[in-house]
């Protein structure tokens, strides 16, 4: 007497990515010179303010920047971005306008700023908010060095 065919294995459920925000961070890389004075300011003022980075022929940094996204990931790639295109983005709208550049002098969007890491954050996040394709720029953080860094979210008032 034959025996039933057993049954196969239970169906599965097909696995759903739930519909959430993740944070994705890409870091990315310059060095660049700059020299921290107020072309209003007397000299004097600027040594008092600025001290050693009032240095008049500058001094450099090795940058690095954080860039972090928000976005839900699409359920067909587990992506909120193609890494290797927001690394192009990136590189077209920040690097290749700072990289081994002298901030004081030769970038335009940062022309008549004191070009501390402040600024700079800021500026670099007016270039990208608005230029990542299905994503919401989320935070910056800008390393002059190890220890010195600035963080922003966007404009916000005080
Ligand atoms: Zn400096």
């Amino acid at each position: 007497m034959r025996s039933k065919p057993t049954a196969g294995p239970p169906a599965r459920k097909p696995r759903v990515l739930p519909k959430t925000i993740v944070y994705i961070t890409k870091q990315v890389e310059f060095s660049a010179s700059h020299r921290l004075y107020n072309p209003k300011f007397p000299d004097a003022k600027n040594w008092e303010v600025f001290g050693i980075c009032n240095n008049p022929n500058g001094h450099g940094h090795n940058y690095t920047l954080d860039v972090t996204l928000a976005g839900v990931p699409d359920p067909e790639t587990g992506m909120i971005i193609d890494l290797k295109r927001l690394k192009e983005i990136l590189d077209d709208l920040v690097i290749q306008k700072l990289d081994h550049k002298n901030l004081n002098l030769d970038v335009g969007f940062l022309r008549g700023l004191v070009p501390t890491v402040e600024s700079l954050v800021i500026k670099i996040w007016e270039r990208l908010d608005g230029h990542i394709p299905g994503c919401k720029l989320h935070e910056l953080v800008l390393y002059e060095s190890r220890t010195n860094f600035a963080r922003y979210q966007g404009p916000q008032k005080d």
